[in-house]
């Protein structure tokens, strides 16, 4: 709860809004759409910098490069053209699952920023933008080799994977996301999105986002991500490097099996490890032979 909250900014600026959360006291943090914030926020914060009016809620297109600023809802993800479940080519499982994070309610509020900084095992969202090789732009990184710092060292871009890994100490320096970006993927690019959970609406419990363009049964650019076998989504790079120019059928079982041996997800509750592990095999076949067949029928 924000429960010790003594001040709330709403810079026009992104050096404003950076400055604000580098100062030492009081603990300041960036307020998104709130809906984590508000409930869960550590008891030490005690100033929030809100990013409404800093004009992060756009998504645009330049070049080869598909932009969506921090201050995107959910919801706004969920009716973009180019994102929208259903949308042909491969970002549709964007759309597909910002849809799948929550209700109505929270999604108009919630941004993509706020899902990949409280990102937990099995987001979908995070789990899908990982396999569309998304990247997380930051504002107020400093270059630590150098004294004397350079215009251009105000912002860093990071693989998303690393972000994730290393989120908490990347956001202690006080620096702001400022958009999550993605390259185009080439038009005979496809994707798809698998998950099993206690119902149909509920929240997975594994699940499995793979993208990638096949021709006469060669992959290329063959991306895997999964949620729920480890503390937050993983690219399962072992399958990637094994099938990336290679015949699907000829050497899917194989680098499948050697991928697998290589997971060792902790249990919990609502699945033991061996009931995670089974349906992440499970999941990436189901999604990658989906990919296939629609590769196949497009072409
Ligand atoms: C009823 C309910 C259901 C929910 N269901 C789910 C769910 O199913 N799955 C799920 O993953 N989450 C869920 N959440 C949690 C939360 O709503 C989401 O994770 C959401 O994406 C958070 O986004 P936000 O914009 O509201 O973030 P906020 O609450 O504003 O912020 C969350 C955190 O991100 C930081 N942050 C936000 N924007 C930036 C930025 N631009 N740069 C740096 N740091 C930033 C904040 O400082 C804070 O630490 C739920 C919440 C509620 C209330």
């Amino acid at each position: 709860m924000l429960l010790n909250l003594k001040e709330y900014h709403r810079p026009k600026g992104l050096v404003e809004a950076v400055e604000l959360l580098k100062r030492k006291e009081p603990r300041t943090v960036v307020l998104g759409g709130g809906t984590w914030l508000v409930g869960e926020a550590p008891r030490d914060v005690e100033a929030v910098v809100d990013i409404a009016d800093l004009g992060l809620n756009r998504i645009v297109v330049e070049g080869n490069l598909l932009r969506i600023g921090a201050a995107v809802t959910h919801q706004k993800l969920v009716e973009s053209e180019l994102l929208a479940p259903n949308t042909p080519g491969a970002l549709h499982i964007i759309g597909e699952t910002a849809q799948a994070m929550s209700g109505l309610n929270i999604r108009n509020r919630a941004t993509i920023a706020g899902a990949i900084v409280t990102a937990d095992a099995a987001s979908p969202l995070v789990t899908a933008l990982l396999a569309c090789d998304a990247e997380v732009v930051v504002a107020g990184a400093r270059d630590k080799s150098k004294e004397v710092q350079e215009p251009g060292d105000f912002w860093k871009v990071i693989p998303l994977a690393g972000f994730l890994a290393y989120r908490q100490q990347v956001l202690n320096e006080g620096v702001l996301i400022t958009e999550v970006r993605m390259p185009i993927p080439s038009p005979d690019t496809r994707s798809n999105y698998r998950r099993v959970a206690r119902t149909p609406k509920d929240y997975p419990i594994v699940c499995v986002a793979a993208s990638f363009a096949m021709k006469d049964g060669i992959v290329g650019n063959f991306r895997v991500a999964v949620g729920g076998i480890a503390p937050v989504p993983i690219r399962l790079n072992r399958l990637e490097f094994g099938l990336e120019k290679k015949r699907l059928a000829e050497w899917f079982e194989s680098e499948l099996d050697a991928q697998m041996q290589m997971i060792d997800p902790p249990g919990d509750w609502l699945g033991s490890a061996a009931y995670r592990k089974e349906m992440a095999r499970v999941l990436v076949k189901r999604a990658v032979l989906s990919v296939a067949a629609d590769a196949r029928q497009a072409t």
